[in-house]
């Protein structure tokens, strides 16, 4: 039988970054998936990043994962989103050439050492009476062992896509579901629920009137998404902009019997912050349009994907609401939009590490999970791969990233101390220390951790300690470089003429000084980089209120801090409510700070756990 110490099954977003995760991290690993041709597959919109994902895609790129250095190699549009807003809120977002896309992830996985690349399906999981997971079952009947397993299986759990009254089993369009693994996690007592997520119509570009429509270009230079891309290659494009109209949104109305969203028939529950179109009218019926981006799928492709009217409608009347928008009179739909409902687990089913509690060894990452959108599955995926790999090599401890360190602790902590019933999509409002989790010093913050781990090659590793020795050197100087308060006034910067020298990281504080401005006082600043500039800039400016969340963070650690018990008896613990045991049975925290994060937990449950945990402690100490 063959062994392999780690096995990754489906090759979206979060297959492809655990795969190359668990091999970077020295684990013999294989990838199994349906179809080679679509490993990197974007099923959905072309695009990657944006607000609160473009943090991820940063934080994931600083742990030397995959996703950044992809889309770099595949954007055809970059742009940083809030750019006028403060840094916290700064998203980058690229779009893709799909078919670059695919391309580029194909060729760095082919190139990743410790990875064999498979095309074919998984039916089941190998696990013993025992309870024991000891492999993978395909569906050319061969079993095959590992040590490890992470199943990053999409929307392709009992997929089944619906437009208008059409109804057609499917993991997405022109794909089979997956069904074998279904029964299998159901037969392995898995809580599983119902999930629906859509997609719109695609448009020929040539039949679009573009002149008539507001343009959207990318910034130039176009910004990359990889710490260690210097520079944009492919060619850039511009998108444009179009309005839903009144006359759309009465037919939305007068058909919304025949959506199956309102008809009764779709069950699962679908993302409140990415409608569908039919979702919007109704929701927001006061509005009398809605923005749509016309985005070009790729270079040498003329598909448009029209974002903002995901729909399940019934063909017709996709077609009459396209025909009604400004630009799009002429417009051919290439394929309808539909919706798709699948099978996600209750994610309160696993540990900080992404491993299951009811089958050690198995780990579930992306939209398994409740997630959506390919960001949130790659940040999990490259958890679970790093953690897979730490099991199947019998090492200690699991990587695990806290909420105040990353984005990615952020989202893992919600999931599994929260679990969801409607799919999961990161915002910055989710994060608490917004100010300190930035996409700018995402490598500051996780780099170095990844080192530790393994997980973070030596190329990377080398080029972080170079940007850390001038990013050194840039904050010694700005605090280096003083000036006089008169001569300040000489050279046209007003400060109070209080006699007290300034520095130029003091004059950062000053609202209207930035580092460019600082440029102008001494000249040898001009040498510092753009991005390290930014960061000394964001370091001066955001000073007091980084140290008032550091202060916040050190308080957070302490509740952090309080290990609950892994064999916490709640059923002995004589004040708690059955609604609060409950809770706590399901999301098993692993500290009195996961504790208070779970909805409905009330502060005198919180002391009635913290009483019991020091009383147990106080006897296992006598
Ligand atoms: P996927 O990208 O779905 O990849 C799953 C992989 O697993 C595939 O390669 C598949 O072939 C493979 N696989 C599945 N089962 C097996 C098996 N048994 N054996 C072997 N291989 C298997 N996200 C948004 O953020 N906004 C949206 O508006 C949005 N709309 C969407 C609309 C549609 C129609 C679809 C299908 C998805 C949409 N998404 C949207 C979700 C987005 O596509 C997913 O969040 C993301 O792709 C999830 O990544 P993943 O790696 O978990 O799974």
């Amino acid at each position: 039988m063959r062994r392999f110490d780690v096995i990754v099954v489906g090759a979206g977003h979060a297959g492809c970054e655990a795969a190359a995760a668990a091999a970077r991290m020295g684990a013999d690993t294989l990838l199994l998936t349906h179809k080679l041709s679509t490993i990197g597959e974007m099923s959905c919109n072309p695009a990657i990043g944006g607000l609160a994902k473009g943090h991820l895609v940063r934080e994931i790129d600083a742990l030397d994962g995959v996703m950044a250095r992809v889309i770099d190699r595949a954007g055809i549009q970059f742009r940083i989103l809030n750019r006028s807003k403060g840094p916290a809120v700064r998203g980058p977002r690229a779009q893709a050439d799909r078919k670059l896309y695919r391309q580029a992830m194909q060729s760095v996985l082919g190139e990743q050492a410790n990875l064999t690349i498979e095309g074919v399906g998984v039916e089941d999981l190998a696990v013993g009476a025992d309870g024991v997971l000891s492999g993978v079952v395909t569906a050319a009947g061969e079993t095959i062992a590992a040590g490890a397993v992470v199943l990053t299986t999409g929307t392709f759990l009992r997929g089944l896509i619906h437009v208008g009254e059409e109804r057609t089993p499917a993991g997405r369009v022109g794909e089979a579901p997956s069904i074998g693994l279904s029964d299998t996690l159901a037969r392995l007592g898995f809580p599983l629920g119902r999930l629906k997520t859509g997609t719109p119509p695609r448009l020929d570009g040539r039949t679009i009137d573009w002149a008539a429509l507001e343009k959207q270009p990318g910034d130039h230079p176009p910004p990359p998404f990889s710490y260690l891309t210097e520079r944009i290659d492919t060619p850039q494009v511009d998108c444009a902009i179009t309005w839903t109209t009144p006359e759309a949104h009465a037919l939305i109305r007068a058909n919304l019997h025949r959506a199956p969203i309102y008809s009764g028939q779709i069950q699962g529950t679908g993302p409140r912050y990415c409608p569908s179109i039919e979702d919007k009218v109704v929701r927001f019926a006061d509005k009398e349009r809605h923005q749509i981006f016309l985005e070009p799928e790729g270079l040498d492709d003329d598909t448009v994907y029209p974002n903002g009217i995901s729909t399940s409608l019934p063909r017709d009347v996709q077609l009459a609401i396209i025909a009604s928008m400004p630009g799009l009179d002429r417009a051919v739909m290439l394929r309808p939009g539909y919706a798709i409902e699948y099978d996600f687990v209750d994610p309160r089913e696993l540990g900080p590490t992404l491993e299951t509690r009811r089958v050690p060894g198995l780990f579930f990452a992306g939209q398994i999970n409740g997630t959506t959108g390919y960001e949130e599955a790659a940040a999990q995926g490259l958890m679970a791969g790093i953690n897979a790999a730490i099991t199947a090599g019998g090492r200690g401890e699991g990587f695990v990233l806290d909420r105040a360190e990353a984005y990615i602790g952020v989202l893992i902590d919600d999931l599994i101390t929260r679990g969801t019933n409607e799919p999961y999509r990161m915002f910055t409002s989710r994060a608490e220390y917004r100010l300190v989790l930035r996409a700018d010093n995402a490598d500051q913050r996780l780099t170095r951790r990844g080192v530790a781990f393994g997980c973070v090659g030596a190329a990377r590793s080398a080029a972080f300690e170079r940007k850390a020795l001038s990013l050194d050197a840039a904050r010694a100087l700005v605090r280096t470089l003083q000036a006089t308060p008169a001569d300040l006034a000489r050279r046209g910067v007003a400060v109070n003429q209080d006699g007290v020298r300034r520095s130029a990281a003091d004059l950062l504080r000053y609202p209207n000084i930035d580092f460019a401005s600082l440029t102008r006082l001494w000249p040898e600043l001009a040498d510092v980089s753009a991005d390290i500039a930014e960061q000394v800039e964001i370091d001066g400016k955001y000073a007091g209120y980084l140290d008032r969340q550091d202060a916040d963070i050190r308080a957070f650690r302490k509740d952090e801090a309080l290990d609950l018990p892994a064999d916490l008896d709640v059923d002995s613990i004589g004040s708690l409510s059955a609604e609060i045991r409950q809770k706590l049975k399901q999301a098993r925290p692993g500290s009195l700070g996961a504790a208070a994060r779970i909805p409905g937990m009330t502060p005198a449950a919180l002391v009635a756990l913290l009483r019991h945990v020091k009383r147990r402690d106080a006897r296992v100490a006598v």
